[in-house]
C-alpha cells in the first residue's frame, strides 16, 4: 500500500479570550487530525522511514519506547495499515494499560526488557532477525523523521511570525527550523522543552544540522520534567479544553501552549502579531493522566 494515506492537516484560527484582548491571531496546525493512531508529528516521523523501509525490501518495523509511548502506537498501526510486523522493546518492568493494549491489538509484539538493557537499544537490536527487520529510534527521532517534519512548514497557507512547539528529542522542531530556514522565512521558533535541563534540544538540534538562529528556547515550562504535572498546568489544560473544544494533554501539548499563553499574558507579542501553533497530537497520553484531572 501506498504511504500517501494521509492529507494536510488543517490551519485553525482559535478564537480565545486571551487572544482576542490581546488582538493577536492565534492559528493551530491540526496534526491532532492527521489519524487517531497515527498522531501528529510521530506520523510525520514515521513517514519517510517507512519509504526507506520499502527501499529497502524490509518487512518488520522494530523499534523502542515507554509504556506510554505515541510512538508506539503510531508504529503499531502503521505497520498494520501498510503491511508491515511490528516490535517494540519497552523500558522497564512488564505493565499493561490501554495504549499497550491497543499496540497489541495492532498486532504489535511487545518485550519488556530492563532500563540497563534498554540503553544499548543497537545491541537489542541486532539481536534479532536483521535481515528483515528496519530499525527506528525511540520517539521515531532520526533525519528522516526531520524531513518528514519539514513538511509541517510547507503545509503553511499563510505568514506568521511565531511559531511555537513542543520538544521532547527535539526532532520535529528541527525540521520545523531546517524548513523555516530553506523557505527564507523569518518566523521566530519558540520551542518548549517537556523535559527538564531542556537546554539539551539545542545539542539535539544541531546534531540532526539544524539552524539555530530563530529559535527562542523556554526551557522553564517542563512543570518539574517528563510526564510531570502541577495542579496549575491541569487547570489550565480543563479551561482550555472546555472553552475551545481543542483536546490537549500534559505531557507535550498542555506544556506548550502554556508557555504560549504565559509570555502572552506577559506582553511578550506586539498587537496584530500571528502566532502558529503545532498541535503535535499525542492525545493517548491523556489516557495515563486522567488520575491527575
Ligand atoms: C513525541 C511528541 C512530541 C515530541 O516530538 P520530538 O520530535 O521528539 O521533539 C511532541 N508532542 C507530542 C504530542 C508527541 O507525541
Amino acid at each position: 500500500m501506498s504511504h500517501n494515506l494521509f492529507c494536510n492537516s488543517l490551519e485553525q484560527k482559535i478564537d480565545h479570550p486571551l487572544y482576542n484582548s490581546h488582538q493577536i491571531e492565534v492559528s493551530f496546525k491540526r496534526d491532532d487530525m492527521i489519524h487517531p493512531y497515527i498522531s501528529g508529528n510521530k506520523w510525520r516521523k514515521l513517514k519517510y522511514n517507512l519509504e526507506e523501509l520499502k527501499k529497502q525490501k524490509k518487512t518488520r518495523l522494530v523499534t523502542f519506547g515507554g509504556a506510554w509511548s505515541n510512538h508506539l502506537l503510531a508504529t503499531a498501526c502503521a505497520g498494520a495499515t501498510f503491511g508491515y510486523k511490528t516490535k517494540a522493546y519497552v523500558r522497564g518492568e512488564r505493565v499493561t494499560n490501554p495504549l499497550m493494549q491497543m499496540c497489541q491489538l495492532f498486532g504489535m509484539e511487545l518485550e519488556f526488557v530492563s532500563r540497563d538493557a534498554y540503553k544499548d537499544k543497537q545491541l537489542l537490536f541486532k539481536n534479532k532477525e536483521l535481515e528483515h527487520d528496519f530499525f527506528i529510534d525511540e520517539g521515531g527521532a532520526g533525519h528522516e523523521a526531520m524531513l518528514g517534519c519539514e513538511e509541517i512548514v510547507d503545509e503553511l497557507g499563510a505568514k506568521y511570525d511565531h511559531i511555537f512547539c513542543a520538544a521532547g528529542t527535539g526532532t520535529t522542531v528541527s525540521g520545523l527550523a531546517s524548513a523555516l530556514q530553506k523557505n527564507k522565512i523569518k518566523t521566530t521558533l519558540h520551542v518548549i522543552p517537556v523535559l527538564k535541563g531542556g537546554e539539551f534540544i539545542l545539542e539535539n538540534m544541531h546534531a540532526l544540522g539544524a539552524p539555530l538562529d530563530q529559535v527562542a528556547l523556554h526551557s522553564n515550562y517542563h512543570f518539574g520534567g517528563y510526564a510531570k504535572t502541577k495542579p496549575e498546568l491541569i487547570s489550565f489544560i480543563k479551561e482550555f479544553i472546555a472553552l475551545t473544544g481543542i483536546m490537549i494533554e500534559p505531557i507535550y501539548t498542555g506544556k506548550a501552549l502554556f508557555a504560549l499563553h504565559d509570555l502572552m499574558s506577559q506582553n511578550h507579542f506586539k498587537q496584530k502579531e500571528r502566532i502558529l501553533f503545532i498541535h503535535t497530537g499525542g492525545l493517548t497520553g491523556l489516557l495515563g493522566t486522567l488520575d491527575k484531572f
